[in-house]
């Protein structure tokens, strides 16, 4: 129950708020599929924000570019700096290169991609209609683990990879990328089959696909998982 002090307040968040919108242009709050993107995103830890100058895919890979911030640029073949579609309303973010990534540069190309685009499809998306990455863009040695201090130094660029992004919906993929991006410590055992916020966008946990393919029976989470995303995913607008 919002009491009359509360609901004033909430009037006037109202009131600047469109009046912001209209000062940076932006016209006829209609209910269209647009401005219900736009308005979704207020009261879930981020009220509307003006655009900012926008960053792009390529002004962050040129950032990052011949990456000696971290350890496992002495390993590396490629830096894995992620794929698909720039406009994508749709995230899904790993933890790390693996051999096969290294060498071709692309994440997600070896066994755990070929069922991660076994899962995309089962969604009724295509692997080009969603974007890509990791938490680490250099493969970490011997597939271990990314450690605190290569987290530390790379996760930035997958945030503002995220923030050019603006997808609607982040599906992490084992536990390193939902602790990573949730700031948790919790298992993604524990984390998986509801949504979180993540600065205004809806962050689903599930397992790994190379987790899957080692415990099959696990599978029956993931489509539980996968279920909760379609249920919310709006198949039928244009993005804005
Ligand atoms: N595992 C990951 O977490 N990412 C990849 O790109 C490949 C395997």
């Amino acid at each position: 129950m919002v009491n009359r002090d509360g609901f004033i307040a909430i009037l006037d968040e109202l009131t600047q708020t469109l009046k912001q919108m209209a000062d940076d242009g932006i016209r006829g709050v209609t209910g269209s599929p647009e401005c219900l993107e736009i308005v979704g995103r207020w009261g879930r830890g981020r009220a509307y924000a003006p655009p900012a100058a926008a960053e792009t895919l390529e002004d962050i890979r040129a950032h990052i570019g011949d990456c000696q911030r971290c350890k496992l640029c002495h390993s590396r073949t490629n830096i894995v700096f992620g794929t698909g579609n720039p406009q994508a309303r749709l995230m899904f973010i790993g933890e790390g290169p693996g051999q096969d990534e290294d060498r071709a540069g692309e994440p997600f190309v070896g066994a755990a991609g070929q069922l991660l685009n076994r899962i995309i499809e089962a969604i009724a998306l295509r692997r080009q209609d969603v974007y890509i990455a990791n938490v680490v863009k250099c493969r970490p040695p011997g597939n271990r683990l990314p450690q605190p201090d290569e987290i530390a130094a790379c996760s930035p660029f997958l945030r503002r990879q995220i923030a050019a992004i603006r997808p609607l919906f982040i599906c992490t993929l084992g536990s390193c990328a939902a602790q990573t991006l949730l700031n948790t410590s919790q298992a993604v055992s524990r984390l998986r089959g509801r949504f979180f916020d993540f600065e205004g966008i809806r962050l689903l946990p599930t397992f790994h696909p190379a987790y899957l393919l080692r415990n099959a029976e696990k599978k029956r989470e993931v489509w539980e998982d996968m279920k909760l995303l379609m249920k919310e995913f709006p198949y039928d607008t244009q993005r804005a």
